[in-house]
């Protein structure tokens, strides 16, 4: 099937099940395109199909690795992005896409309309990198540590992609380049700002990095990552530091995980997540420390379902009690979980077993507890897919695919797997016909 060999890039496909260590994913490092095999009036009516993919994503693996590249040498954090999203703009331009910046802070939007008849969907990738202070183990400047570089480049290439198949294409995809993703911000700035009004899409969807086989795709459907609650209990009286110590003690014990402090419980979690009904069907990740102001606990956490905020809220407000004078304030509603729609992470995972062997895909059975997405901001909005892509480089440490680790370091052959998988997905999606 030819749709299975184009999308992986040639020589990839034929060791499709045998790992994929030391094995060339691009065909542009395997073997030559023949242009005089290609019937270019035979095709030219036909909508877009995973080999008309391949061919130009083939054309622009090269150029998008050196994008990236750049990116990285130029790390821009939340509220920064002022390079990158200039980048960014600059080549969806040239591809012919209508482009907005300034978009809830450096946000860029770029409209591609197919010349057939489809619907409107969108792809989101966030820009900015990591501070220092949200490294695992890391250096003392900004980052590219979770991958935005990546997600940047392969939404730039799946615009380019389709941008040259635009003749072919049915339907209007909208490139939606987010800043602020690592403080929580940007894509409420982007909404706030109006990012849908306009093209109303009718899905939205998005790939991040994760701590798979490069070359692998895990869908989510149902799950996604836990949102985040944060309050303070204040104490008072003589003794009120002393209080503080013992009840975030207290509220401490609340938490049923604890984030990885090994590489063996990095390989843990990773199995864990893609567990039915294992032991992060639910969870508390719970964060309770005294603050400066020495009479106060601040708490922070995450859990799963979304729904147990309110019974974590009142178990706090329960060890709170018997401290005489304690106030517990949770100031405003939790930053709300990203939960990815059953329907459409069903959809994409058979399409990606359907493209690229089943052997491919795996499908999440649970959030990770330790981390967030505003994108759950635009899932709560319209449906769509969150898709993590394989990024562990063959006989790697797991720590080198994980995301904010300070030694983070991706596989770039992912950079090709995600426009040519984005691009064939997001093209199925707009057509109707
Ligand atoms: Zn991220």
């Amino acid at each position: 099937m030819i749709g299975r060999r184009a999308l992986l890039g040639g020589a990839a496909a034929v060791v499709a099940g045998a790992g994929l260590a030391l094995t060339p994913v691009w065909r542009s490092t395997a073997e030559p395109v023949d242009e005089a095999a290609i019937d270019e009036a035979a095709i030219d009516d036909a909508a877009i199909d995973e080999a008309a993919i391949d061919d130009a994503a083939t054309r622009l693996d090269g150029s998008l690795v050196e994008l990236r590249r750049d990116i990285h040498r130029h790390p821009e954090t939340a509220g920064q992005e002022q390079r990158t999203a200039e980048l960014v703009a600059e080549r969806l331009r040239a591809a012919g896409l209508d482009v907005t910046t300034g978009v809830g802070g450096y946000g860029v939007v770029g409209v591609l309309e197919g010349a057939r008849p489809g619907r409107a969907v969108a792809y989101r990738a966030d820009m900015d990198a990591v501070p220092p202070d949200g490294q695992i183990v890391g250096g003392p400047a900004a980052a590219h540590v979770c991958g935005h570089d990546l997600h940047t480049t392969i939404g730039v290439g799946i615009a380019e992609v389709l941008a040259s198949l635009r003749d072919r294409l049915g339907g209007t995809v909208v490139f939606v380049f987010q800043p602020g993703e690592e403080a929580l911000t940007g894509a409420a700035a982007m909404l706030d700002d109006g990012v849908l009004a306009g093209t109303r899409p009718a899905e939205i969807h998005a790939l991040h990095c994760g701590p798979f086989p490069v070359g692998r795709f895990a869908t989510a459907p149902g799950y996604g990552l836990p949102g985040q609650d944060r309050g303070t209990v204040t104490l008072t009286g003589p003794d009120a530091a002393e209080q503080a110590r013992r009840l975030a003690a207290e509220i401490g014990g609340l938490g049923t995980v604890s984030p990885p402090g090994s590489s063996a419980d990095l390989e843990r979690l990773v199995a864990d997540i893609q567990t039915p009904d294992g032991p992060l069907a639910t969870f508390v990740f719970m964060r309770a420390a005294v603050s400066e102001a020495a009479n106060e606990v601040a708490v922070s956490y995450r859990c799963w379902p979304e729904e147990r905020h309110v019974e974590v809220r009142e178990s706090i407000r329960r060890l709170a009690r018997p401290y005489d004078g304690a106030s517990v304030d949770f100031p405003g509603g939790p930053f709300p979980a990203m939960v990815c729609p059953e329907r459409q992470g069903q959809d994409l995972t058979e399409y990606l077993r359907g493209t690229l062997g089943a052997d491919r895909v795996v499908t999440l059975h649970a959030a990770i507890p330790f981390s967030g997405e505003d994108f759950a901001l635009f899932l709560d909005r319209l449906p769509g897919t969150f898709t993590f892509l394989g990024v562990r480089a063959p006989g790697s440490a797991l720590e080198s695919s994980y995301p904010h680790y300070g030694v983070f370091e991706p596989d770039e052959r992912a950079i090709g797997y995600g426009v040519r998988a984005m691009a064939g997905w997001l093209a199925r999606r707009a057509r109707t016909e």
